[in-house]
């Protein structure tokens, strides 16, 4: 059965630890889209290790990275050499139809984000929007194409003339890099990959038939799909959790979904959000949670949870059941809120609508009590503070989904599991 965690708020939520949970009795872990332009952390042994393109969770596992994943081809070889110097006996399997996000790709969005000014979206730089857009304009690079030299200089010269226009021309930018060199080190670093090529989604679909597991690892989050998040402040491809069967290859199927939220909403880059705290609550929140991004160490913005958010990333994925992370950051303080409604010109829209114009979105709030400073561990959901039982049953409640995991801290081990 395919087993998917995925986010349901804008990203960060901590999937990297349930997906390291979840893979206990898994040997095979997929990541099927998004590129570099997310990170997951996972503690390994001593080391705290963020991945971003390899599955995070390691060791006997096979890894396998399906046709929708955007490879920025330094950042999975240094994960690839980390994983062969620290001898993790891992399995690696990589689709040669994934495409390439190239120094261009970063070059140009660059370049865009600069010109669109104060509209920019905030991307982390990465390039994989010029990525997918060369993509879908059936321009763009795939691994296989970095084998052979003479095709690869063609193809790319092709795209290079395109977008070397577009970023002088349109963008007023410069293109800084130097084509020789990036040939050169693309064709070197995909025949470094070769070796690790293999249609995954023939594998995942044989495997999945012969009753196997196999854990899905989503990137970003559903309210960053480009289609029902805020758009245009999304990343450039949808992010739900169905698109798997497409992006890796299989047919639809039944699948079980954990969906992980923070216990307070945090964004990076620009967009709205209703429920954002401008106050020296953000910054306790901020500092406590330790909310810089993984990848661009950007101080995150910082708000109540949003559960009209929640509900809906619930239902648009067909979420099974609940994560909660982080509920030790909200310990001590004066009062909680969680946003349970919203008005816009004083009447209550459904979240469909306030998504529309969330610029223009009251958020209604409830209030709760906060619970005393966690203990260290915990074994059972009695030994909890009341006043965070409270919390927990509501979001239960108003989700209508269990809650079957609680995050109380970042190791591994402080996770409480409701059976
Ligand atoms: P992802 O992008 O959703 O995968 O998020 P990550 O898993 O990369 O990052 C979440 C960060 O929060 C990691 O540094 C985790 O160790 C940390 N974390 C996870 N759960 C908790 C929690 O319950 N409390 C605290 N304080 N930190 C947590």
């Amino acid at each position: 059965m395919l087993i998917a965690v995925v986010g349901l708020q804008f990203g960060d939520e901590g999937k990297g630890k349930f997906v390291d949970y979840l893979s206990g009795n898994v040997n095979n872990i997929a990541r099927f889209n998004g590129g570099a332009n997310a990170g997951h952390s996972v503690q390994y042994g001593n080391i705290r290790v963020s991945f971003s393109q390899l599955p995070s969770s390691l060791n006997k596992k096979n890894l396998y990275i399906c046709q929708g994943a955007l490879i920025s081809l330094p950042i999975l070889i240094r994960e690839i050499e980390f994983i062969q110097r620290e001898n993790i006996h891992s399995n690696i399997l990589i689709d040669p139809r994934c495409h390439i996000v190239l120094p261009l790709h970063a070059e140009l969005n660059k370049a865009s984000e600069k010109y669109k000014g104060k509209n920019k979206i905030g991307s982390v730089g990465v390039g994989i929007g010029a990525c997918v857009e060369d993509k879908s304009n059936r321009h763009g690079i795939r691994l296989i194409d970095t084998l052979d030299k003479e095709r690869l200089r063609s193809k790319l010269k092709f795209l290079w003339d395109i977008r070397e226009k577009q970023i002088k021309h349109v963008f007023n930018g410069d293109n800084t890099l130097d084509f020789e060199e990036m040939l050169e080190k693309t064709h070197q670093y995909g025949k470094r990959i070769e070796p690790y090529f293999t249609f995954t989604n023939e594998i995942i679909g044989d495997l999945l038939n012969s009753g196997e597991d196999v854990l899905l690892e989503t990137s970003q989050a559903t309210f960053l799909d480009n289609s029902f998040g805020t758009y245009p402040y999304t990343v450039a491809y949808q992010t739900l959790v169905q698109t798997c069967f497409a992006m890796i290859g299989i047919p639809a199927q039944k699948m079980h979904i954990v969906g992980v939220m923070k216990s307070y909403m945090i964004r990076v880059g620009h967009g709205p959000f209703p429920t954002e705290l401008l106050s020296e609550l953000a910054d306790y929140i901020r500092e406590r949670g330790n909310e810089y991004g993984t990848v661009s160490k950007r101080p995150r913005r910082c708000g109540w949870l949003d559960l009209c958010l929640i509900k809906h990333a619930v239902k648009l994925n067909g979420v099974t059941e609940l994560a909660i992370t982080n509920t030790d950051v909200l310990a001590d303080l004066h009062e909680i809120k969680v946003a349970i409604a919203y008005e816009i010109d004083d009447k209550i829209v459904c979240c469909d609508d306030a998504l529309l114009q969330f610029d223009r979105v009251k958020p209604i709030y409830k209030s709760f009590k906060s619970w005393g400073k966690l203990k260290e561990s915990y074994t059972s959901l009695a030994e909890l503070p009341i006043e965070l039982i409270d919390f927990l049953s509501f979001i239960q409640d108003y989700a209508g989904i269990p809650i079957k995991y609680i995050s109380y801290g970042p190791d591994r081990n402080q996770t409480l599991v409701i059976e």
